[in-house]
């Protein structure tokens, strides 16, 4: 581990051990708003390409374009690359891939997940490291993902007996003597807790990867830094001023949501009770208060905006502004019939159909006006459901107003500076530009670029596109000034 902590010292960051946290990051100089904290190339990474999807990505870079000018791998008939750059790059891990993916049979071709490829990849790579067909180097070797957490004495049986399951899979496939596949289960409980998923700029995820040294970073729901991908490299940036000697923190989850609803993730995916600022704020009044505003109901009386809780008798809920009390009962009848129309929604008929879709989530949100708080998170999910299948349907005009219902809870749910309310204010901006209102369009687009220049940096492509949209709407808002005149 030396090396490693010799590769950190050279970027001023240092890897400590903390009580009841393990292994943290410490940055050894100030960093400020904006600035790259550390990148790393995945050890192992895998698009999230599936026999079913239509759209495959590049093994490379991620990028989707139309099939029909993505080349697919002959031999194997499995990857997929944009251009011979990202086929170059590939080819040391794939010519090895590809001879055990080309003799497989077809029903095993078939059990080829993500996570299964993922697996094959980490056992490619650890090989070639070996053989010294690829460089070993300290933020780049085995040893990194050998010291990754596993959690093994904390996972249910249930999960045991799936990796043990997906163990034996990949060790039929490899064939390989000797492979030990009690370390693969132990592996794949790894990539569980470990494994980022890739996103694009606008946070769809394309893929999964294996960082070993961005995952010596801890969590925080009140979190310093952010993590963002540029391809398939992670990019950890500084969000806040962070003192020599702080910790660096990025957030594993939605960071939006209640601290019970935040704890239950983090319990449950990564396997550890959350002690930061905001968690260990549970059980206090203003906690209560924010959870009650995020998850629960909504007073009786159209004015008042109080919250609500429970009552001591439990046979309803009392708003904690003007005390009047709403019944059990109504507020249960309200919530089997948005969870029926939940359902409806999740089947393929509307997941398919966005005006079909459109129409279950409208239903939705009137539902859940009457119900929840007005600022509730959960009202917030359905318009941006909404919002998502508008754009899908070039509504752009009641698009735009359902962008705007969003923007409120946004500004209140996320920090100043946050990557969400960023992409928010640029979809807000793009609507307005495209529907004629360029000076909107220059105040919305001008906030996108105050938010994402420090989460997004300004160099990929997308940030350019940004950054230019900007500048024309601009000079197209003054010329339009100008001809008023
Ligand atoms: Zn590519
Ligand atoms: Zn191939
Ligand atoms: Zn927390
Ligand atoms: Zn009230």
């Amino acid at each position: 581990m030396e090396d490693l902590q010799s590769g950190l010292q050279n970027r001023k960051l240092s890897l400590s051990t903390l009580p009841e946290k393990g292994r943290s990051l410490l940055a050894t100089r100030d960093f400020y708003p904006g600035e790259v904290i550390i990148s790393q190339e995945p050890y192992v990474c895998v698009p999230n390409n599936s026999s079913v999807s239509p759209q495959k990505r590049c093994d490379g870079c991620f990028t989707t374009i139309n099939n029909n000018v993505l080349s697919r791998c002959s031999r194997c008939q499995l990857a997929f690359y944009c251009g011979t750059a990202c086929q170059r790059s590939e080819w040391k891990l794939h010519r090895l891939e590809c001879e055990v993916l080309s003799s497989l049979h077809k029903y095993k071709r078939k059990s080829l997940t993500p996570s299964i490829r993922l697996m094959l990849r980490l056992y490619l790579r650890r090989k070639l490291q070996n053989d010294k067909i690829i460089p070993s180097t300290a933020m780049d070797n085995y040893n990194l993902v050998e010291a990754l957490v596993a959690h093994m004495s904390d996972i249910t049986e249930e999960q045991l007996v799936l990796y043990a399951q997906m163990a034996n899979l990949v060790n039929s496939i490899l064939e390989w003597p000797g492979i030990n596949i009690k370390e693969i289960a132990e592996n794949f409980s790894k990539f569980a807790c470990n494994a980022h998923t890739i996103c694009d700029s606008e946070l769809r995820p394309v893929g999964t990867g294996l960082y070993p040294v961005i995952s010596i970073i801890n969590h925080s729901c009140l979190p310093n830094s952010v993590l963002v991908f540029e391809g398939s490299s992670a990019l950890v940036r500084a969000v806040q001023h962070i003192p020599s000697g702080t910790e660096v923190l990025i957030s594993y989850i939605e960071t939006a949501e209640s601290t019970m609803t935040r704890q239950k993730a983090l319990k449950e995916q990564y396997l550890f009770t959350c002690t930061c600022p905001r968690c260990s704020k549970v059980g206090q009044y203003d906690d209560i208060q924010e959870s009650a505003i995020l998850e629960g109901y909504k007073c009786k009386s159209e004015k008042c905006g109080g919250f609500l809780l429970r009552t001591t008798d439990g046979k309803g809920f009392q708003c904690q502004g003007c005390g009047l009390i709403r019944d059990k009962e109504e507020i249960k009848r309200i919530t089997t019939e948005i969870k029926l129309l939940s359902e409806d929604a999740s089947k393929p008929s509307a997941t398919c159909n966005y005006q079909e879709a459109i129409s279950i989530y409208k239903r939705i949100e009137k539902l859940q006006t009457e119900l929840f708080h007005p600022l509730s998170i959960n009202l917030m999910h359905t318009r941006e459901k909404i919002l998502k299948s508008l754009m899908e349907l070039e509504h752009w005009t009641e698009a735009l107003a359902y962008c705007k219902l969003t923007i409120p809870f946004y500004q209140r749910v996320y920090p100043a500076v946050h990557p969400l309310p960023g992409l928010q204010y640029y979809t807000c901006g793009k609507l307005e530009w495209y529907l004629g209102d360029t000076e909107e369009a220059v105040k919305s687009l001008t906030k996108a670029v105050d938010i994402l220049r420090i989460t997004h940096g300004t160099n990929t492509p997308f940030m350019k596109d940004l950054l230019m949209k900007l500048e024309e709407a601009r000079t197209e808002a003054s010329y339009k000034f100008s001809s008023k005149e």
